[in-house]
């Protein structure tokens, strides 16, 4: 699996907020967002290898409940990620999934948090990555598929008092509920 850090926190965000919990950082991405602010993920990424055994062994040594799989984008990767949640959710942990929500897979995961990208992401237009990234950034099948399949939460990245516009509208093209947003 490629990978990029581990570390142990408070979770500064969402429905868990407050919450110890260990953060593991997958590498790779499929998105380029102007402001990513793990470029060493998506724009340069790190291309440290880890088996599922040794990420298991690095995350339980803490020995918090809570553990957040993010990236990156996690299910850039999803048979080293379904393995991986299997085997925490088989030791009890609490799992978290932070996604961009344009790529979908069944994995043990206990709460997938999406940040799907607004316009503002957007690379400039002549960047080679734009057409790419303004054509993948939002997948309303793939964000309705995680809203079918497990409890969610949803996070928007807001730059200007338009961006709330486009929220309204992605929510309701979508059928985002309300409560989910964060
Ligand atoms: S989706 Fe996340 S990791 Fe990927 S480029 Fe955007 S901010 Fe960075």
């Amino acid at each position: 699996m490629k990978f990029s850090e581990l570390f142990h926190t408070i979770q500064g965000e969402g429905q868990l907020i407050g919450v110890p919990s260990v953060f593991f950082r997958t590498s790779y991405c499929n998105l380029r967002c102007v402001w990513c602010d793990t470029p060493y993920t998506s724009w340069e990424p790190e291309d440290r290898d880890i088996t599922v055994a040794e990420s298991v062994a690095a995350i339980t040594r803490y020995g918090c409940k809570h553990v957040v799989i993010t990236g990156g984008e996690p299910f850039i990767q999803p048979e080293p990620l379904t393995e991986l949640c299997h085997e925490l959710d088989k030791r009890g942990h609490h799992i978290t999934i932070e996604t961009n929500a344009t790529l979908f897979a069944e994995v043990a995961a206990h709460l997938i948090s999406m940040s799907p990208k607004l316009r503002n992401s957007n690379p400039p237009e002549d960047n080679h990555f734009f057409k790419r990234h303004e054509r993948e950034r939002i997948c309303p099948e793939v964000i309705r598929k995680f809203l079918d399949a497990y409890p969610c939460q949803v996070k928007f990245v807001v730059d200007t008092p338009e961006d709330l516009t486009e929220i309204q509208t992605l929510q309701t093209e979508i059928g985002i509920p309300a409560e989910t947003s964060c």
